[in-house]
């Protein structure tokens, strides 16, 4: 494994992070900020109000949240909504009729859906890519979209899209370049500082860490953008709660503590999946051998603990590998504190059609894990455990 070159996140973004909104309360001095439910706020005269006037448009708890998310990016502002494909839904309103949306052809499913439905109703047009592949750089110099939308690493083989090019190309033919950063958080990856215009979120992920919260953000670069994404999330009602805001900001404050458990738990099971017999191939950033490698140890700050691999013996060998498994949990989501596997095949990519699923490279036999941050030596014996039950069934089978 190599080293990165991205630098850590500062102290004082750290310390920033822990210590959001300390203090805000003067009226009884509470040291943690106090939760502010409230839907509507009072006028002073007919027409005349402070900050606050009614909470879909904005709200003291959720503004805290979103102020802490642009500090953790690095961007001018940004907005919190209900969920990160509300997030998805509010960036690409920036798009009108006829304006071209160019998307990875394995972006998240959820965006997969909405884009092309979208495009199918004429609200804008999209095209999927294959971003990493030189020729599609190419193509979108031709094709001169209004949108470049980048997801790096990607789900579920962790592919990696070069940031730094995509936002050179998206500013020299006049594009928007959004990044959605939910694999990585901004502990390990800052996209608005390689070029992106905006950063997309689902907080359900690692920003609120704790899988109780199902929420998204959308962080601008600059003020016009900010603004603009603001007035279409308080336009189409789909600001975050501001409960929910409140435990994703109480989620927050232990991001940079929680990931570095991430990192490490996952870089001991990358060591532990390539060691196995019946482990074909392994995906992770962190391999030399992995394709985006050298792109990964620039532009990211940490690699990340989402891990896909592939398990000789095929669907036998998954229902045996999850049979018994006892720290993994069997389902969906990723980036929380427990320790999840997903079978790509009969879950996250279920709705796509088995061909696609081939031709994308899904098989029967992959499997991903979100690493958690239990005690390692938990997590370690239990996958020794579910590889081994899955080598006897894979032996059987040859
Ligand atoms: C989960 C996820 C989303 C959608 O977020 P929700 O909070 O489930 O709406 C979008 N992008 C990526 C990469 C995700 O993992």
């Amino acid at each position: 494994m190599s080293k990165l070159n991205g630098s850590r996140p500062s102290r004082s973004r750290v310390t920033r992070t822990v210590r959001a909104g300390l203090g805000a309360d003067t009226t009884h001095r509470a040291v943690m900020p106090p939760i502010h439910l409230s839907t509507n706020f009072f006028f002073d005269a007919p027409g005349v109000y402070g900050k606050y006037d009614y909470t879909r448009t904005a709200n003291p708890t959720r503004d805290l949240a979103a102020e802490t998310i642009a500090e953790l990016e690095g961007g001018c502002g940004a907005v919190v909504t209900s969920s990160g494909m509300s997030a998805i839904a509010v960036a690409t309103r920036l798009l009108s009729a006829g304006d071209l949306l160019l998307a990875p052809r394995d972006c998240y499913g959820g965006s997969y859906r909405l884009f092309s439905a979208e495009a199918n109703r004429g609200t804008y047009r999209v095209k999927f890519v294959d971003p990493w592949d030189p020729e599609s750089l190419e193509l979108a110099r031709e094709l001169r979209p209004r949108m470049i939308w980048i997801e790096t690493p990607s789900n579920p083989h962790l592919r990696i899209t070069d940031l730094a090019v995509w936002a050179r190309l998206a500013r020299d033919i006049g594009a928007v370049c959004v990044a959605d950063n939910t694999f990585l958080s901004p502990v390990n990856q800052r996209p608005l500082e390689f070029g992106a215009d905006l950063v997309v979120h689902s907080t359900t992920k690692f920003l609120n860490g704790h899988s109780d919260v199902v929420g998204g953000t959308v962080v601008a670069a600059d003020e016009d953008l900010l603004e603009e994404v603001a007035w279409w999330t308080n336009a189409m009602g789909v600001s975050g709660a501001p409960f929910d805001s409140y435990l994703t900001l109480r989620g927050m404050r232990t991001l940079h503590a929680r990931s570095r458990v991430h990192e490490e738990n996952a870089l001991r099971v990358v060591d532990l999946l390539e060691g196995s017999d019946v482990v074909t191939r392994v995906n992770h950033p962190s391999l030399p051998d992995h394709p985006g490698h050298d792109i990964a140890s620039r532009q990211q700050t940490g690699w990340g603990s989402l891990i896909s691999f592939e398990l000789r013996g095929g669907r036998a060998a998954v229902d045996a590998f999850v049979d018994g498994i006892e720290h993994f949990a069997l389902a969906e989501s990723l980036g929380g504190v427990e320790s999840l596997v997903t079978h790509p095949w009969t879950m996250t990519h279920a709705s796509m059609d088995e061909p696609a699923r081939v031709a994308a490279g899904i098989g029967q036999g992959l499997l991903r894990l979100s690493v958690g941050i239990e005690a390692c030596e938990d997590l370690e014996a239990d996958l020794e455990r579910a590889l081994g039950r899955a080598e006897a069934v894979a032996s059987v089978l040859v």
